[in-house]
């Protein structure tokens, strides 16, 4: 899952169900939501910020302090739920670098079938990647768009 993705399906949800949005609120969410793929810069790119030792802490600290900092904590639950449908998540990193995931696969639509699996190996090693982004890019306007109309 790609950036702007990350940053639009959490702030569209925010913007969908707070009473009250900010831009400080909306802010701290998408640095959340974006924040764990910082890992991108370490070996591997799902690995410390991917984990839950670090997120639960955080999570924690955010419930205590709430505001801005629960947002960027719910933010960054928001990342790993996402990604742990588009592969694995190690939650134990780096005391293990087995991760989980659900595949789902719908195939049809002769013979109609949907397929739930739970995925247990370990992240793909870092490596370059091109992205393409014109979905998330149309997902990202939306967010944008509401934004506008809930925020003013
Ligand atoms: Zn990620």
């Amino acid at each position: 899952m790609d950036p702007l993705e990350h940053a639009s399906i959490p702030s569209l949800v925010y913007l969908s169900l707070s009473s009250e949005p900010t831009i400080a609120g909306l802010t701290a969410l998408v640095l959340g939501a974006v924040f764990p793929d910082l890992d991108a810069l370490a070996e591997e790119h799902r690995s410390y910020l991917h984990s839950l030792l670090p997120f639960l802490p955080a999570l924690l600290l955010g419930l205590n302090l709430g505001g801005p900092f629960l947002l960027f904590a719910l933010g960054w639950g928001s990342h790993l739920f996402l990604d742990f449908f588009t592969g694995v998540v190690p939650v134990a990193y780096p005391l293990s670098r087995r991760g989980w995931g659900l595949s789902i696969i719908v195939t049809g639509p002769r013979n109609f079938r949907v397929e739930l699996r739970l995925i247990e190996r370990y992240p793909d090693r870092k490596h370059d990647y091109r992205l393409e982004i014109g979905g998330s890019f149309a997902l990202a306007l939306l967010a944008i768009l509401t934004a506008i109309i809930r925020l003013h």
